[in-house]
């Protein structure tokens, strides 16, 4: 039973214990284009989306739309957006799109020079995929220079003060709409302490963003950048994922990525009233324009990451999850790093294990219910954050 009903079925390669109560699993390798357009072709799908980077850099939506299917996902060569923060920046400058001024550095001396003429907080970016740690943010000028001799190639570039906001843009090739606005929480422990993870919660909407937020952004940034990869003939069709400062000089991207980013997926397609089916298969059949406003439940969502025992640098996986079956009022369990174990049990196999959705009237509401869930799940030395949505109440 799918919560749209327009879909039928769904098919997942590979998948996890999560998705496998409403999906049937594949083990089909997802950054294998042939592989993955074979299943397609087989199962006779009406519609392919791609989600995470490696499979689009690797070029299976490319694969699936030469078999004839529609994708929700971008080209390998409209996928560089996110593949090389390069291109990003090239992008960015032909299309006007307010960012951050940087260099393009493959010599310890040029890092050095750009990294003298941005000056502190030094900002260095692994110029490819580093699953989200090839960046450094740093005060140290040494550890700066050593990330930047590491890494290679990267782009150095000036620090950006603002709150971050996640916008995802939903595109067809030609023109684009945008999802609510959404927060991240990227530092692993309490307070913006500790590392950078892949996201340990998040919350929409925000009540301290401008109201125009999302329209300019659309205004300033999305639609010049369709635009401009429209225009040299990778057009881009799929989530493009916009992070961004809001700086005193306005909405500035940090960065782009080319599919939708978990945790702020979860509480924008929680708010989402639109069936998601149909539209996912405007964007891929580049028929958006015709669709229509979407709509949304009012209220608010607030999820939180519970992360494994030593998440992220190295964390603990195979431990049994208790409470799963719990149930609160306005809340609910989604699945990252699970499998199923023995005995029918589900287990952790991942650094982000899984996370709990609170719904409500506010943001104060939907957080309370989604820590009331969070402290029913009991995973032997998991972490969790207990600041998130904070500064929206
Ligand atoms: P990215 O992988 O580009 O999202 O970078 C990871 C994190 O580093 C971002 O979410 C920001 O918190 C931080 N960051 C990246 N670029 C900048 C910048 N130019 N100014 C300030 N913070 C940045």
């Amino acid at each position: 039973m799918t919560a749209d009903p327009q879909v039928a079925e769904v098919h997942c390669a590979p998948g996890n214990a999560g998705i496998a109560q409403v999906a049937t699993l594949h083990p089909v390798a997802p950054a294998d284009p042939a592989a993955v357009a074979g299943l397609a072709v087989e199962l006779g799908a009406d519609l392919v989306v791609v989600g995470p980077e490696a499979p689009l850099v690797a070029g299976v939506a490319d694969a699936v739309r030469q078999a004839g299917i529609p994708c929700f996902g971008p080209s390998a060569q409209a996928a560089r957006i996110e593949g090389s923060k390069a291109f990003a920046k090239e992008i960015m400058a032909a299309a006007g799109v307010p960012t951050a001024r940087s260099r393009t550095c493959t010599t310890p001396e040029e890092a050095a020079a750009a990294l003298a003429e941005f000056g502190a907080p030094y900002v260095v970016k692994d110029d490819g995929l580093a699953a989200g740690k090839g960046v450094v943010v740093t005060g140290d000028l040494d550890e700066a220079l050593r990330h930047a001799a590491a890494c290679g190639r990267v782009v150095i570039e000036e620090f950006l003060d603002g709150p971050e906001v996640s916008l995802f843009a939903l595109c067809d090739g030609a023109t684009a709409v945008p999802l609510m606005p959404a927060q991240d929480h990227k530092r692993a422990y309490d307070g913006d302490a500790g590392p950078n993870t892949g996201g340990m919660g998040a919350y929409t909407p925000l009540p301290w963003a401008p109201q125009d937020l999302a329209e300019r952004v659309m205004a300033e940034t999305v639609i010049p950048t369709v635009t401009e990869l429209a225009r040299r003939g990778t057009p881009y069709t799929g989530v493009l994922f916009v992070g961004l400062a809001l700086t005193a000089g306005g909405p500035k991207v940090i960065e782009f990525n080319a599919r939708f980013g978990d945790p702020e997926t979860q509480v924008v397609l929680d708010r989402l009233e639109t069936p998601l089916a149909g539209l996912l298969l405007a964007c891929a059949t580049g028929t958006l324009e015709a669709f229509g406003p979407l709509s949304y439940r009012g209220g608010a969502a607030v999820t939180v990451v519970v992360a494994a025992e030593g998440y992220p640098a190295d964390p603990v996986k195979g431990d049994v999850i208790e409470g799963l079956d719990e149930k609160v009022e306005g809340a609910y369990v989604l699945h990252a790093g699970t499998a199923a174990g023995a005995g029918g049990r589900t287990v952790s196999s991942g650094g982000r294990v899984l996370s709990v959705v609170g719904t409500g009237p506010d943001v104060a509401a939907a957080r309370a219910a989604a820590y009331e869930l969070v402290g029913r799940i009991r995973l032997r030395g998991s972490h969790h954050r207990t600041d998130i949505a904070a500064q929206a109440l």
